[in-house]
């Protein structure tokens, strides 16, 4: 069930890094966290998670930065905040989707935390979380949006 159109080619703003997609997403979400609040200068970020073999940098070198426990990579020159390797679950990457060239079909499937964001900020998420997901749901969750997650478009 390969209508994800891939490749996917994206990058950061100043295009020194650029990145490619091989494989299909497993899950899409907003978080509405702190430190994505900080991260972003934004009420919220946007990951898609892709496994970690279905990613790959085509040019540049990211740089490590946004002190956190997951591994946060940057374009050196621009600063643009990338992709991230969450600590301890090195099966997927969560990239940033707005990297992507063509990223106007993303759509958040699940938010988190819920619980701290910003009074007015609201996401179409189907599913929404105070914090994260416990990790029995992850998989009900990757079928699901296996099934009804938003695909690029058309064109
Ligand atoms: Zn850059
Ligand atoms: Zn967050």
């Amino acid at each position: 069930m390969d209508d994800w159109k891939l490749p996917w080619d994206g990058g950061c703003r100043c295009g020194a890094v650029r990145i490619r997609v091989t494989k299909p997403p497993l899950l899409a979400a907003a978080c509405h966290c702190s430190g994505c609040q900080s991260m972003s200068a934004s009420a919220f970020s946007l990951s898609i998670a892709v496994p970690s073999d279905g990613v790959e940098v085509t040019k540049g070198e990211p740089v490590l930065g946004g002190k956190s426990r997951d591994v946060h990579y940057f374009c050196l020159a621009c600063m643009t905040w990338m992709f991230t390797r969450p600590r301890g679950m090195d099966w997927f990457v969560n990239l940033r989707p707005t990297m992507l060239d063509n990223h106007d079909w993303f759509e958040p499937f699940i938010e988190t935390f819920a619980s701290e964001k910003l009074r007015w900020a609201e996401t179409p998420a189907k599913h929404s979380f105070e914090t994260i997901p416990d990790l029995p749901d992850f998989e009900p969750l990757i079928t699901a949006y296996r099934a009804e997650g938003k695909r690029p478009a058309d064109r």
